[in-house]
């Protein structure tokens, strides 16, 4: 059965299209079958992916507007990669499609149509809540919530909940939040190993209710350390096994590809954890930073 994973969080600069990307990128190299589709207007997973917006033929807005199928707007970038694009005319979908009847299940009446076979469909989805990201949950049967450790983590996750749970009450009953992807990841910080203790605590408070979707929801052990090597790679139009593949990043995505699909998470995350551990460079001869911003300024984080 196809696993369709909808990359969520309504926070910018979380790391979602980082993840989606290169955790994409990571199954596909192990020979699973997997397609992006790309729901943020600003298209910067179908630029990570090396395709030109607009460029390279329809994108998902004339999917989710016009009916086309998904087949025609389809781009191969990878052996067994396969992305459905975006563009920015997709933030007029949000506009556009308010009288239309069924809106939020366009996405996945068009996946279903589609007879082309995935392991894996991975949906980037934009910063917000609109109907692009309903799209992707009623599409989706998994959530996984990027989240960068600081100590603002967690304010807005309830809000996320919520949604999903109404969603999952109304629409999609099959939809879970599989887990949560730690981020930007400060190795050895005391604040890195605190949050997932919040986190961890927060989930557990809410497990109780047994129908409730984030009942099995974890935080997934591969942490995605910060690396410049991924900061970089986007403007390369590069996943990190391309770009960089013996970085930490490429490592550290490897490890949470293999976690999702039951093995043992492969890094060394777990003993960087203590508090005392003393900042040591990575393969990349690169010394982690706290505070460095990472990329593009202004993709980053609101305070
Ligand atoms: P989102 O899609 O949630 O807005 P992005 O994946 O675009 O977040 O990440 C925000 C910025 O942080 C981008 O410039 C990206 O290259 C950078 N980034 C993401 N993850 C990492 C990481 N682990 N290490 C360093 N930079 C990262
Ligand atoms: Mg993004």
């Amino acid at each position: 059965m196809t696993r369709r994973i909808a990359v969520l969080n309504q926070k910018g600069g979380v790391g979602k299209t980082t993840t989606t990307v290169n955790l994409a990128a990571a199954l596909a190299r192990e020979g699973h079958r997997t397609l992006v589709l790309d729901l943020d207007p600003q298209a910067h997973a179908t630029l990570h992916l090396g395709l030109m917006p607009g460029r390279s033929g329809p994108s998902l807005y004339e999917v989710l507007t016009q009916g086309l199928p998904l087949a025609d707007v389809r781009r191969q970038v990878a052996d067994d990669l396969f992305v459905c694009g975006s563009h920015i005319d997709l933030a007029a979908a949000e506009v556009e499609l308010i009288g239309t009847v069924g809106r939020e299940v366009i996405l996945r009446d068009q996946l279903a149509a589609d007879e082309e076979s995935y392991e894996f469909v991975l949906m980037d989805c934009p910063p917000s809540l609109g109907i692009l990201t309903l799209n992707a949950l009623c599409a989706a049967r998994e959530v996984f919530i990027p989240l960068q450790a600081h100590f603002l983590a967690l304010h807005g996750l309830s809000k996320l909940l919520e949604t999903i749970h109404l969603v999952s009450k109304r629409v999609n009953r099959d939809l879970r939040v599989s887990g949560v992807v730690l981020c930007l990841y400060e190795s050895g910080t005391r604040l890195g190993a605190e949050v997932v203790e919040d986190l961890e605590k927060f989930f557990e408070a809410r497990k109780r209710a047994p129908s409730s979707p984030w009942s099995e929801a974890e935080v997934f052990r591969s942490r995605i350390r910060r690396n410049i090597r991924l900061a970089e790679c986007p403007s390369f139009g590069q996943s990190i096994f391309q770009y960089a593949p013996s970085s930490r990043g490429a490592s550290d995505y490897a490890s949470l590809a293999g976690e999702i699909q039951g093995r043992a998470p492969s890094g060394t995350w777990a003993a960087a954890d203590r508090p005392a551990a003393p900042a040591e460079p990575d393969s990349d001869g690169e010394v982690p930073a706290a505070g460095r911003p990472a990329g593009d300024p202004a993709s980053a984080p609101a305070a």
